[in-house]
């Protein structure tokens, strides 16, 4: 049985590329790797890859993250400039046993390294975007609002399973920012035996509840994707209202090591993509 889930409607296109690979029997890193590429590459989802969002200085910073579920190993990219595929980075650094986390200008020699292709990773409209919230002065609060990170899990045939995250954080981020989605066990988790989490939202608060290991640890010990997202979300929204804080803004998906699939939010309303043995849907959650 295969399967797959990834974050957002932004992510359909890619998470279809991503399950008519598993079909044709491709492992589970390469749906991944190839369902990001498709969001990465499109300018017009202006929180990931090319046309991201710009920090306070007008540049486009990526971060992105890679996870072998059969092996526990992982690459991850960290404020990396001009990467045109952060995932394929991220993917290859995840095949060395040290050095597999890396950060601004490092990780761009490693992309030239690897034979990966840079490029300049700033379009008009996200220039414009930037020049209009710097003229309005916007304030940092609520240019933050804008982000979202695709995230997706694959399970294949073989029962081999994968994760990965890519995304340009947070609009006006202070330059350096590094948000959930490079670090491991918050922005993402997998283990082949027993499934696969990643998490979208304000990252500052997600890295707080290590959210995505937390439901790996939940599946571990046998709660469903379903009630581990919700369990993980609900212990880190309480224990913020116990601080005084609102819930926050983060949602979570899992996959399980037989193809089921789960989510858990805080929003309104969570559209996520996914597809058990068969091409991905959108299914969206409530809070
Ligand atoms: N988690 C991402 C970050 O904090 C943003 C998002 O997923 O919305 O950088």
């Amino acid at each position: 049985m295969y399967a797959l889930i990834g974050t957002w409607q932004m992510c359909l296109d890619g998470a279809r590329r991503g399950t008519s690979l598993l079909r044709a029997g491709a492992c589970a890193g390469d749906a991944v790797e190839q369902a990001i590429i498709m969001v990465e590459d499109e300018p017009s989802y202006s929180s990931v890859g090319y046309g991201g969002l710009p920090d306070s200085t007008g540049h486009v910073y990526l971060d992105a993250a890679y996870m072998d579920g059969n092996t526990l190993r992982l690459g991850g990219v960290m404020s990396a400039e001009n990467v045109r595929n952060p995932i394929s980075l991220a993917r290859k650094l995840c095949g060395r046993e040290t050095n597999c986390l890396l950060a601004g200008r490092g990780a761009e020699q490693a992309a030239v390294s690897f034979g990966l292709q840079l490029r300049d990773m700033r379009t008009e409209a996200s220039l414009e975007a930037w020049r209009a919230a710097v003229a309005k002065q916007q304030k940092k609060l609520s240019a933050y609002e804008e982000h979202d990170t695709v995230c997706i899990l694959a399970l294949d045939e073989k029962g081999g399973m994968a994760a990965g995250t890519s995304t340009s954080g947070l609009f006006m981020k202070d330059p350096g920012r590094v948000g959930d989605s490079p670090i491991v066990g918050s922005g993402f988790y997998c283990d082949a035996r027993y499934g696969a989490a990643a998490a979208t939202g304000l990252g500052e608060d997600i890295m707080r509840g290590c959210l995505s290991y937390e439901v790996v640890s939940l599946m571990r010990r046998g709660a469903s994707p379903t009630d581990a997202c919700r369990e993980a979300l609900t212990a880190l929204t309480e224990r913020k209202k116990s601080l005084g804080e609102d819930e926050g803004s983060m949602s979570l998906i899992a996959l399980s090591p037989d193809g089921m699939f789960g989510a858990a939010t805080t929003l309104p309303e969570f559209p996520f993509a996914a597809g058990r043995g068969e091409e991905a849907a959108v299914y969206t959650v409530k809070a």
